[in-house]
């Protein structure tokens, strides 16, 4: 705006000093050019006509002087007297003419006196020839003066003529010295012109650009795709680009009129824009067909204008709600997350205990869903979440009546929790905890397929167990771990010893890792025996890990806390390779040929080399594949019931056995069992553990002896310790045993000694 007023008042400027110097110069040139016409018109209207004058006394003189001769030579007195007469006349005339035109009368009278002289000659001579005698002499010498004289006149008028002239050449010299001042100024001014019409030539350029750029610009609003708009201080609309016009039709407006796209308010808030310092302001709104849209004004108080910039602001609001949603929802369950529990707890939990009550956290974990993962895959995985959050939903729906206003939330993988903001007695979460567990027992199904998942549940309470959710949550996330390490599928409830012995376990993890390396490692073997014959069979592989501080550790000491690590991988490895090896190299009489057990973890058997890995193992040590003996347990081979059948089937080709670990402690369906290449289903011992007293357990032997024969299994019973168990399965039909009743597990070199000198209780 400056640079465009600027620009202006400079050519402006420039303008009027051209205006300026040309008046001058016109005025200048009209003086000189006066000076120089006076100068002339004097020298044609005076100087000329003088010098005529002059000439034609000149003349008239001599032709008086000839008037005098010729009446001597002629004597003819009348014809004198007439010419003398008429060139007198003249002479006097031209005499009073010269007088007009010059000033110089002395001169002229001096002049006028010799003419008198000369008339005075005139008449001496009429005398001296007039009468007679003619007095001739006189005559001649009256005539010489007359010649004397007109030659004295003429010198006069010649000095008058010189002077004259003299002035002329003055003059002249004055008017050519005026011409060449008008010339310089000419030259000077025709510079100065010339400059200035560089300079007003460079601002008029720089005007040009301008205009060129501001006609440039002018375009920017109308092809601006968003409205742009042009306000006068009262709020008309001055200017209305075509986005205008397109987001009207947009926004589906029913009439034309732009207002519908600016704020209600518009007038109050332009009355307060032009009060406040700053000229700029941005708005957002809502319109007609629920739109948002973005508004900025601008002031520009020297133009008394509003500009106003319209932006529809829908699609980032709603993209921009949606990152919001995003950032506090799981995009797989579409359950709040963790940040939600974290900024909800405070809220929920505490204006429950302002109001007395307490709050509780279930924080619960799907068992070994790493080994679902990893056997399955990520998109198994999660059709298996959403389903497990399906029924957790339905489950929280249908106890509203005892548990209110409970919210689940995903903390992360297969982690969730359930916030219990205010509840009555503290048998409630519990309650709710079991409920939870039976919904889990029913078999989920995912791509046609039917899988069986477990959740292990940590439940801590507010205030007891911490006040904030970092707290709770680390207590119940102890609590869960601990009934992970109790083999999953259940709950526990925080106490305060846990995060403690939570420690020891990470601390004993990390000393597990190297256990291997530093060859603290054993297997222990646990003999199994026909029932019918008393011979020992085969042996159980047992893992145990010598501590070097804690001593001989058992698997319920090491085993679960190597579970979610994926380390069991790794131990069980070393357990099937050294095993394999040991009953290989086994060369004594008793033990040459005796089937050995190995148990697979469920980490282990879902690696999908499985397989190979075994074979491998096999080729390596050079047992028979006959010879060995798989154990895998019930959950395990139920989780997915058709891998299970293709692992099977493979490893089958080779003539390794398997049997179901645990058996009667899951939820087998019977209908899968019998599809499952197995050999063996093994009585679990809390089923034994009852005999031969326990109806129930009876009851339950017997009747996976039934299944076993009916599906030609042999069945094995674990953890006979007394002759009595052993008489009530011998009874049922049993086939196999294995117990503390024949022997504990022992070190290998004890058990070749074993097998040497103990025979089998019969
Ligand atoms: P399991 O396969 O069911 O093994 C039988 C468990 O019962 C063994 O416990 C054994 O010592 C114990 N047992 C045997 N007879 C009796 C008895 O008469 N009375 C009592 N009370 N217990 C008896 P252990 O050795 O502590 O092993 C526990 C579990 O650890 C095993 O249960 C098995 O699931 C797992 N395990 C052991 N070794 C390995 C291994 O090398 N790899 C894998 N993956 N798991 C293993
Ligand atoms: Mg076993
Ligand atoms: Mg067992």
């Amino acid at each position: 705006m400056d640079l465009r007023l600027g620009i202006k008042s400079r050519i402006f400027g420039a303008y009027l000093l051209v205006l300026a110097l040309g008046a001058v110069l016109a005025f200048l040139v009209y003086t000189d050019s006066k000076h120089v016409a006076d100068t002339s018109r004097q020298l044609t209207g005076n100087v000329v006509p003088q010098l005529n004058a002059i000439n034609a006394l000149k003349l008239d003189l001599l032709m008086q002087e000839s008037v005098l001769y010729r009446y001597y030579i002629n004597l003819d007195h009348e014809r004198f007297l007439a010419d003398y007469e008429r060139i007198d006349n003249a002479c006097v005339s031209g005499f009073v003419n010269l007088a007009e035109a010059l000033d110089q009368r002395l001169l002229l009278q001096s002049v006028q006196g010799d003419y008198n002289r000369l008339g005075q000659i005139g008449r001496n001579l009429d005398a001296a020839l007039k009468n007679k005698p003619r007095n001739t002499k006189r005559a001649a010498k009256l005539l010489s003066e007359a010649g004397e004289v007109v030659g004295r006149i003429h010198r006069e008028l010649d000095v008058l003529a010189g002077d004259i002239s003299s002035r002329v050449q003055q003059s002249g010299a004055r008017a050519s010295s005026t011409v060449e001042t008008m010339q310089r100024r000419v030259i000077l001014f025709a510079g100065a012109i010339f400059l200035i019409s560089l300079f007003v030539g460079y601002y008029i350029n720089v005007y040009i650009n301008e205009q060129t750029e501001r006609r440039r610009l002018a375009m920017f609003p109308e092809r601006n795709p968003n409205p742009v708009l042009q306000l006068s201080p009262a709020g008309a609309v001055l200017y209305a680009n075509p986005g205008t016009a397109e987001l009207l039709k947009k926004i589906g407006a029913v009439s034309n009129d732009v207002r519908a796209l600016l704020p209600l308010d518009l007038e109050k808030r332009l009355t307060s824009l032009r009060a406040k310092p700053a000229s700029h302001e941005l708005w957002e709104y809502t319109v007609e067909g629920g739109r948002t849209l973005e508004c900025g004004i601008h002031w520009l108080p020297d133009l008394e204008i509003f500009h106003v910039y319209v932006t529809d602001v829908t699609e980032r609001k709603r993209a921009q709600e949606g990152l919001i949603h995003q950032a506090y929802h799981d995009a797989l369950t579409k359950l709040p997350n963790r940040l939600m529990f974290e900024e909800e707890f405070e809220r929920r939990v505490y204006a429950n205990d302002r109001a007395g009550m307490r709050a509780a956290l279930l924080l619960m974990g799907v068992d070994r869903f790493r080994v679902v993962i990893e056997s399955m895959g990520h998109d198994i995985g999660d059709l298996l979440l959403q389903a497990v959050v399906a029924r957790l939903k339905h489950l929280l729906g249908e106890v509203r009546g005892q548990v209110r206003e409970s919210t689940l939330y995903r903390m992360e993988g297969d982690r969730f929790a359930i916030l219990v903001p205010g509840f009555a007695t503290s048998q409630n979460p519990v309650w709710l905890a079991e409920q939870i567990l039976e919904e889990m027992q029913q078999p989920f199904h995912a791509l046609g397929r039917e899988y069986h998942l477990s959740l292990s549940i940590g439940i801590s309470v507010y205030p007891l167990d911490g006040q904030e959710a970092a707290t709770l949550l680390r207590n119940a996330e102890a609590a869960m771990q601990r009934a992970k390490r109790q083999g999953g599928a259940g709950l526990e409830c925080y106490t305060r010893d846990m995060n403690e012995r939570a420690a020891e376990w990470l601390a004993l993890e990390n000393e597990l890792r190297h256990a291997e390396e530093h060859g603290e490692l054993r297997l222990y073997y646990q003999p199994q025996v026909d029932i019918a014959s008393g011979r020992v069979i085969g042996a159980e592989a047992l893992l145990r890990w010598e501590h070097p501080k804690l001593g001989l550790l058992v698997p319920s000491q090491f085993l679960a806390l190597s579970e979610e690590s994926g380390l069991v991988v790794s131990l069980g490895e070393w357990a099937l390779y050294t095993a394999c090896a040991q009953a290989a190299a086994a060369d004594t009489p008793e033990t040459r040929g005796l089937s050995v057990s190995v148990n697979i973890s469920a980490r282990q058997f879902a690696l999908p080399d499985l397989a190979k890995r075994v074979a491998a193992v096999l080729q390596d040590t050079g047992l028979s594949p006959t010879r060995l003996e798989l154990e895998i347990t019930e959950g395990v081979a139920m989780q997915d019931i058709v891998r299970t059948i293709g692992v099977l089937t493979e490893l089958k080709k080779f003539g390794v056995k398997f049997a179901v670990d645990d058996f009667g402690t899951g939820f087998s369906s019977l209908s899968y069992l019998k599809r499952f290449p197995l050999d063996k289903l093994k009585i679990d011992q809390s089923f034994v553990r009852g005999l031969p007293a326990d109806e129930n357990d009876a009851a339950i032997t017997r009747a996976v002896i039934a299944l076993g024969q009916s599906l030609k299994l042999k069945v094995i019973a674990e953890g006979v310790e007394t002759r009595k168990q052993l008489d009530l399965l011998r009874e049922q039909g049993c086939n196999e045993y294995q117990g503390d009743f024949f022997s504990k597990p022992v070190p290998i070199q004890e058990f070749d000694r074993l097998l040497a000198h103990a025979s089998a209780p019969a």
